[in-house]
């Protein structure tokens, strides 16, 4: 018993552990490193009270291991950090979606930490309006009269919902009642907005006559929702924008067009063949246009709304666009995003998810032969393997891109590989197919090849 009492009294005190060098110099904040340093004295307290610990280690181990746990801490499973992706989808909702440009990112931290012209007119000095550039921008792009930006595409279908058609009902096509990841209904956002879904048609097919036929006093807008995520295939009928909108316009009643991801340039160039395009949607006819920001548009997350003066003029005077109205950082990443747009091939250089989806096959070939070359100089394992890379993030789901990936040679088991590479201090998020590890290069950026090199090399090297 007595000895324990010594033992306990040769713990230091958590101030003399905190004054240690290997403590001031890490790079845990100090209230990090002091809640690490008393979680390993209390557990060598204990381990001394149980008999366990006989010896008390010196203040250089107790720094040494109080260290780690801080450090481990912060970089906890929890936390943000950044990853590379090797999946091959491009707009992966786990990892974020869409990454920026350069030129976005660099419009994001400059204006993060300083006033900004937010609502201000430096001209006349004045309150000025918000997200004005971001609406120049859109009206070069599309053509749209008026624009509003909100925090997501999910809040854009309920703000236009609840501004346009709160009292009355809406029409919506049977095909196109979809679920959008994580609970996003139209029908339950219908029910929230208070208005009175109309279902016409059937699953697989819906007419411009079952529209018409369900127009009442009462109805205040058609809906038409992009099938994001799923696809009917065989016999298949629905009714055009265009045709919509002439039934709109005999009613006086807005068609509103949720296209899902927001593609502003011609996708199909990429083998994107169904995605409708804002500019197309709007010239057809459609009043109000929505679209997300993260998505083909390549922006940070928000949700855009297009359309004439008319509707938009009433959806920003709702409360609720003022609850889901975006910030500052937003609206500097979407500016930054829009202007590169002025020219298709500056925006498929600059804008990650277009340079992605552009990237042809032999290029990426040459990428994958190029780091497996690497790898393999450097004593690890890997070969060039052909495989199919997809967009994600609900656009064209059954769209497969030709593609090329790093595939890991080694004995270690295919789930052990992966696990490796996940626990990287950066990182690394492969893609299992048919019991490969594969790193689809579409997805990667060049200035990660290295670091991934010698990742690769580390753990499929000999020694
Ligand atoms: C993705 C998507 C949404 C949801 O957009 P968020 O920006 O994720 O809120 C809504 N409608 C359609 C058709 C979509 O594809």
């Amino acid at each position: 018993m007595q000895q324990r009492e010594d033992l306990l009294k040769q713990i230091p005190h958590v101030d003399k552990v905190l004054q240690h060098e290997v403590i001031l110099t890490c790079e845990a904040y100090r209230h990090e490193a002091a809640d690490a340093v008393r979680a390993v004295l209390t557990e060598l307290r204990e381990g001394i009270k149980s008999g366990a610990v006989s010896v008390v280690p010196g203040i250089d181990t107790i720094a040494k291991n109080a260290v780690e746990l801080a450090v481990s801490k912060v970089k906890s499973t929890e936390d943000v950090r950044r990853v590379i992706n090797g999946t091959g989808v491009i707009l992966h909702s786990n990892l974020g979606r869409a990454c920026l440009s350069k030129a976005a990112s660099e419009a994001v931290t400059k204006t993060a930490s300083s006033y900004c012209t937010l609502e201000y007119d430096v001209k006349k000095g004045e309150r000025g309006n918000r997200a004005g550039g971001v609406g120049k921008y859109l009206k070069n792009i599309t053509g749209c009269e008026a624009s509003l930006v909100v925090n997501n595409n999910a809040a854009a279908v309920l703000l236009i919902l609840a501004a346009v058609a709160s009292d009355g009902n809406v029409i919506v096509s049977r095909g196109e009642l979809v679920e959008i990841g994580g609970g996003f209904r139209i029908p339950d956002i219908m029910e929230l907005c208070g208005c009175e879904l109309r279902e016409v048609g059937t699953t697989n097919k819906t007419r411009t006559d079952d529209y018409g036929k369900a127009i009442d006093d009462n109805t205040r807008a058609i809906l038409k929702v992009h099938s994001s995520n799923f696809q009917i295939v065989g016999f298949t009928e629905s009714v055009s924008v265009a045709e919509l909108a002439s039934l709109g316009k005999k009613y006086d009643l807005p068609v509103i067009e949720d296209i899902g991801s927001g593609a502003l340039v011609d996708v199909q160039r990429y083998k994107l063949k169904n995605e409708p395009l804002a500019k197309e949607s709007l010239k057809k006819g459609a009043d109000v246009v929505c679209f997300s920001g993260d998505k083909l548009l390549g922006g940070l997350q928000c949700g855009i709304i297009l359309g004439s003066s008319r509707y938009i003029t009433e959806i920003k005077k709702h409360p609720l666009y003022r609850a889901f109205r975006v910030d500052k950082i937003t609206i500097a990443a979407l500016e930054a995003t829009l202007r590169v747009y002025g020219d298709q091939q500056l925006a498929e250089r600059d804008i990650p998810v277009l340079s992605m989806l552009s990237a042809g096959t032999d290029e990426l070939n040459e990428r994958a032969e190029k780091i497996c070359g690497e790898i393999n100089k450097r004593g690890g394992a890997a070969e060039v393997l052909a495989t199919k890379s997809v967009a994600g993030g609900g656009a064209v789901p059954g769209l497969e891109l030709d593609s090329y990936a790093v595939m890991l040679i080694s004995k270690e088991s295919t789930d052990g590989l992966e696990e490796r590479l996940r626990n990287q201090p950066v990182p690394i998020i492969g893609h299992i197919e048919n019991d490969r590890l594969l790193i689809d290069v579409r997805t990667l950026f060049e200035e990660d090849y290295e670091y991934i090199i010698s990742s690769i090399v580390s753990i499929t090297g000999k020694d």
